[in-house]
C-alpha cells in the first residue's frame, strides 16, 4: 500500500464529501483527542474519511503480478504460475444462474493460489490441463473465498498453457501455512484463515487436558492414550479462552498450547502452578486485561452456542504504529 500524506488525505475528503478544510482538521482533531494521541494525524485522516464515505485509496492496479502481490478487488490481472493440483469441473446450480465451473491451484515463487473459472469456453482448457502445466493466466480477477484470496476467471479471460518463452522455478510447495487476511472481528466468517488486532477484554482461567508427550495431541478420553503412540507419556498442557474486542465487535478466542503461553506470557509450568489457586490467577487476570494483541487463527463456528470463534495460530504483541497499519489494510479489504 503506498502511504499518503496528511495533506493528500484531507484534499481527497474535501473534493469526495465537499467539506472545509477548517471542518475536516476540527474532526481530525477530535479523533486525535479521543484517541489519546494513540494514532498519526495520517491514521486520524483516515479514520475521518472512513466515517464520511470517503475513498482514499485508488482501486489496485491490473497487469502481471505474483500470487503473493494478489489484492482483493483487484482486477484484469495476469499470472503465471505452475499448476499443482486439479480439482476438475463440476455443475452447479443457484437461484440465479446455473452452470459450469472448474477449478484447479497454481504456485509460483511467492505462493499458492486456487484458480476458479467461470467462463463456459474456458472450460476447455481446464479439461486439458495437467499437473505441472505452465499456465499464464491472463484477464483475472482477485476474490475471497474463505478466508482465501482466489484468481477468478470470467468472461474475456484466458489460459494459455504452457506459453512458448515462459518458465516458472521455485515453485512453493504444497501444505505450507496459508497467509492470512487481515480482518475486522465484525468482519469474520466461519473458516477464516485470518488475522485480528484488537484487546482482551476478558480472560477465562486456564484448562487443562491431557496430552500425548510425543505428538501433543489430546489422548482419547477413554483409554488415557494417544492413537498413534501407544507408549508415549501423557502431559497436562493449557488451554486458554479470552474474548477480544477490536471495537467493531468481539470474538472469543481459544489458545492451546504454545499460543496459551504466549497470550498468558508464562510457561506450562508456571500455567500448571495457576491450577486451582485462585488469588495468583486474579493477579494474571489484572496483567493481562488490556493487552493489546495480534491474533491470527482460524475461524470455527461454537456449535453449542452458534457463535463464532478463533482457535489461534499466532499470538503477537502490537505497538501503536501497527495499529494504524492494521487499520489501513482493513480499510483496503473492506473496500
Ligand atoms: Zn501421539
Amino acid at each position: 500500500m503506498v502511504g499518503l500524506t496528511y495533506e493528500q488525505i484531507v484534499e481527497k475528503i474535501k473534493i469526495q464529501a465537499k467539506v472545509s478544510e477548517d471542518e475536516i482538521k476540527v474532526r481530525v482533531n477530535e479523533k486525535l483527542d479521543k484517541l489519546s494521541n494513540l494514532i498519526s494525524k495520517e491514521g486520524a485522516a483516515h479514520i475521518v474519511a472512513n466515517e464520511m464515505g470517503v475513498k482514499v485509496f485508488e482501486a489496485p492496479k491490473g497487469g502481471r503480478i505474483k500470487i503473493k502481490e494478489m489484492q482483493l478487488m483487484q482486477r484484469n490481472i495476469e499470472i503465471l504460475g505452475k499448476v499443482q493440483k486439479i480439482y476438475g469441473i463440476r455443475e452447479f446450480k443457484t437461484q440465479n444462474r446455473e452452470g459450469k465451473v472448474g477449478s484447479f491451484l497454481i504456485g509460483d515463487d511467492t505462493g499458492l493460489s486456487r484458480v476458479t473459472v467461470w467462463d463456459e469456453p474456458l472450460m476447455i482448457d481446464v479439461e486439458r490441463l495437467k499437473e505441472d502445466n505452465t499456465v499464464l493466466i491472463k484477464g483475472a480477477y482477485v476474490k475471497e473465498n474463505n478466508g482465501y484470496k482466489e484468481i477468478h476467471l470470467g468472461s474475456g479471460a484466458q489460459i494459455l498453457i504452457n506459453p512458448p518463452g515462459e518458465t516458472i522455478d521455485n515453485v512453493v510447495q504444497v501444505g505450507q501455512k496459508p497467509e492470512a487476511i487481515v480482518k475486522q472481528i465484525s468482519q469474520l466468517n466461519e473458516r477464516d484463515f485470518a488475522a485480528v488486532t484488537g484487546t482482551i477484554v476478558q480472560v477465562f482461567e486456564p484448562k487443562f487436558y491431557e496430552a500425548c508427550s510425543e505428538c501433543g495431541k489430546k489422548v482419547n478420553p477413554e483409554t488415557g492414550r494417544c492413537k498413534e503412540h501407544l507408549s508415549a507419556n501423557k502431559q497436562l498442557m493449557p488451554v486458554v479462552n479470552i474474548i477480544f474486542d477490536d471495537g467493531t465487535e468481539n470474538i472469543r478466542i481459544v489458545a492451546f498450547r504454545d499460543q496459551a503461553e504466549s497470550l498468558l506470557d508464562l510457561n506450562n509450568e508456571k500455567l500448571i502452578a495457576l491450577k486451582d489457586n485462585f488469588s495468583d490467577f486474579d493477579e494474571l487476570r489484572a496483567k493481562i486485561l488490556g493487552k493489546q494483541l495480534k491474533i491470527t487463527g482460524r475461524v470455527v463456528k461454537n456449535e453449542m452456542f452458534g457463535k463464532l470463534e478463533m482457535v489461534a495460530n499466532n499470538v503477537e504483541k502490537v505497538n501503536p504504529k501497527e495499529l494504524l497499519n492494521e487499520l489501513k489494510t482493513t480499510e483496503e479489504v473492506v473496500r
